[in-house]
């Protein structure tokens, strides 16, 4: 049977012993083909988000489309490192995205593959936007930023997916460079600096081990578990399930600082994808949040308002 994972395999060279990676890079065709799958099993389990759900499943279709036949050149990949090292606070950004083309064209050929699949005013705005390059680029900037409400939320899923798939193969093709930051205790991504989407507890070789899972180019990095991912504390940590406790997908509360973030046990259920399962759980969200508790992180599937 083929590996499925789209989680590389721990290097074994110490017979019983797994070293603790402390990034994971993306798998990119493999991630985006477990995307797919699980968008597709949720289309049909929730019947009534299910058009959003295929929606989906046609944009990470797109972004598969573009791996394949629009790989980043060298140019590019330098110039989306070049931004990682220089973070994201700095004024130079808006500057540094208008001229990285390789994000403005996959935005476009994505909005080509998906536009039948859009109702017609989305559709336009997402055009006009192409459009008008300025805009665009200044739009690019918010969501890098975290200014999510700037920019119109229909266009805001399908320009993060176009950054995505540029950033996650800069990360994927270049490894050694790609860690730019301290990964101890970092709550956003140590190479791209963005937050994560959630929280993994990985089976197999890597059993219990926990990875945070960039929300925009993929990687996963390690971090212990039982520790606030955010403040650090570890005293008032509580974990949450909607039914029983062996419940795959938890929430995990820290009562000193009222974050909160979403775990996937795949140690519990191998076939969970953080952003299509976390998009399918938001019920457990709003529970958490009626009892005081902020997200910590970002699905790009649904950006806070
Ligand atoms: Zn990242
Ligand atoms: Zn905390």
């Amino acid at each position: 049977m083929p590996n499925m994972s789209d989680i590389v395999s721990p290097d074994k060279r110490t017979p019983g012993i797994v070293a603790i990676d402390p990034v994971l890079f993306p798998i990119l065709e493999k991630l985006y083909d477990r995307r797919l799958q699980r968008l597709n099993v949720l289309a049909t389990k929730q019947e009534e988000n299910g058009e959003y759900f295929r929606f989906l499943s046609h944009l990470v279709h797109a972004q598969k489309h573009i791996l394949e036949h629009m790989p980043l050149d060298q140019p590019n990949r330098r110039a989306i490192l070049g931004l990682f090292s220089h973070g994201l606070d700095s004024e130079l950004l808006e500057d540094s995205l208008a001229s990285i083309t390789c994000w403005q064209n996959a935005y476009t050929t994505l909005l080509q593959q998906i536009s039948a699949f859009l109702p017609s005013p989305i559709q336009q705005n997402l055009t006009e936007l192409a459009a008008d390059k300025p805009r665009l680029i200044r739009a690019a900037t918010d969501l890098l930023w975290s200014q999510y409400q700037q920019v119109n939320a229909g266009a805001a899923v399908v320009l993060w997916a176009a950054l995505s798939i540029c950033w996650a193969q800069a990360v994927a093709t270049q490894q050694e460079e790609a860690v730019t930051q301290p990964i101890g205790a970092a709550v956003c991504c140590p190479c791209c600096h963005a937050p994560p989407v959630g929280s993994l507890v990985l089976g197999g070789a890597r059993e219990g081990l926990r990875y945070l899972q960039c929300s925009l180019c993929e990687t996963r990095w390690h971090r212990v578990r039982a520790v606030c991912v955010d403040c650090g504390a570890s005293d008032k940590i509580d974990h949450w399930t909607l039914d029983d406790a062996k419940s795959p997908i938890q929430i995990e509360t820290c009562g000193d600082c009222k974050g909160y973030i979403k775990t996937f046990r795949l140690d519990y259920d191998p076939e969970l994808e953080a952003m299509a399962d976390d998009l399918g759980s938001f019920s457990l969200d709003n529970a958490i949040e009626e009892n005081g508790f902020m997200r910590i992180g970002i699905n790009p599937f649904s950006f806070p308002a």
